[in-house]
């Protein structure tokens, strides 16, 4: 049995529609994720600040209207240090005290980096040395990846990353999407042994069908988790499809739970009902 419930803390990410038709129901999601008080939602941002405007605009509809956090993803790939300390200048000016800091994909085809800020630990610096923000910032979380970044050559250097970025005042890490329990407490384990004493919240997104499997695993460069992939692949039908997802998720839910992860962090894709059901159905909200 799950722990009960509302003592675990849970959040989502959601992502600035593509078109602006789509915003009404992108605000009617956070309307119903906010009711199972969620302590943020996190908002992404496009590598090199081609979502700023759309950001913020998802970012303010939580901020006035949900009583979760609003939490922005900043990339710093491609900027100078100026343009990051304006970027974060301009979301403290609308009261977005809570960030992600991350490094941000190059653009396909770049060959190197073009901006100031080569890692995310540079963005987190400084984040903690803009003269005119509160400080602390409220909240620096960063990336944290259970099952190796891909242009990483060892778990040990994932680890040494992340201690990193804790030395440079984040406090909070949310990982990657992964399929399974133990490669999460196995990357945990790991990096307590290295002196990471942050809370490392799994980030989880049930998956409904093969095509946005496919589409995930080209993204992060995780591994295919055959099981999952068998079981989504062994019907057309959607409905039973979408039960395969949330049930895999909703047993990693529970197993995370009972075993002291700080919270549950939901990739929402925009939607809520499948993630409600994620925790409905682990017992969670
Ligand atoms: P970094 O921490 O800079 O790491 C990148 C690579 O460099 C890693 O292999 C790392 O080990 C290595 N590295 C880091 N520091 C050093 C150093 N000092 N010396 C040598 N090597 C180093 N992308 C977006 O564009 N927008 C988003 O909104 C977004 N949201 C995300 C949310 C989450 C929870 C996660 C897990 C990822 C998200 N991403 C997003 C993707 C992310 O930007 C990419 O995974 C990117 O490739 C790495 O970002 P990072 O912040 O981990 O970078």
């Amino acid at each position: 049995m799950a722990q009960s419930t509302d003592a675990v803390a849970v959040s989502f990410e959601v992502y600035p529609p593509r078109s602006p038709e789509k915003m009404p129901d992108l605000q009617e999601s956070i309307r119903v994720l906010d009711s199972v008080g969620p302590e943020f939602i996190s908002v992404t941002f496009g590598a090199g600040g081609s979502s700023t405007r759309d950001s913020l605009e998802v970012l303010r509809f939580i901020r006035d209207v949900s009583s979760a956090t609003p939490l922005a993803h900043l990339t710093c790939v491609g900027t100078t240090r100026q343009e990051a300390a304006e970027l974060v200048a301009t979301f403290l000016g609308e009261g977005i005290t809570q960030f992600l800091a991350l490094r941000g994909d190059l653009p396909e085809g770049a060959l190197e980096h073009h901006g100031e800020l080569e890692h995310a630990v540079d963005l987190v610096t400084l984040m903690n040395e803009l003269p005119d923000a509160p400080k602390p910032l409220e909240r620096i979380a960063v990336a944290a990846f259970p099952n190796g970044h891909p242009e990483s050559h060892s778990l040990d250097h994932d680890v040494e990353t992340l201690l990193r970025k804790q030395e440079a005042g984040a406090n909070l890490a949310i990982t990657q999407l992964f399929f399974y329990t133990e490669h999460y407490l196995e990357f945990v384990e790991k990096a307590h042994s290295a002196g990471v004493n942050i809370p490392i919240l799994p980030g989880l997104m049930p998956i409904t069908s093969p095509g946005r499997l496919n589409r995930v695993l080209e993204l992060s460069g995780e591994s295919r988790p055959t099981e999952l992939s068998e079981a989504l692949s062994s019907t057309e039908d959607s409905a039973t499809r979408e039960a395969v997802g949330v049930d895999w998720t909703a047993r990693m839910v529970t197993e995370l739970v009972n075993a002291g992860a700080p919270g549950i962090h939901l990739y929402a894709f925009n939607q809520h009902r499948t993630v409600l059901s994620v925790l409905e159905q682990s017992g969670v909200r």
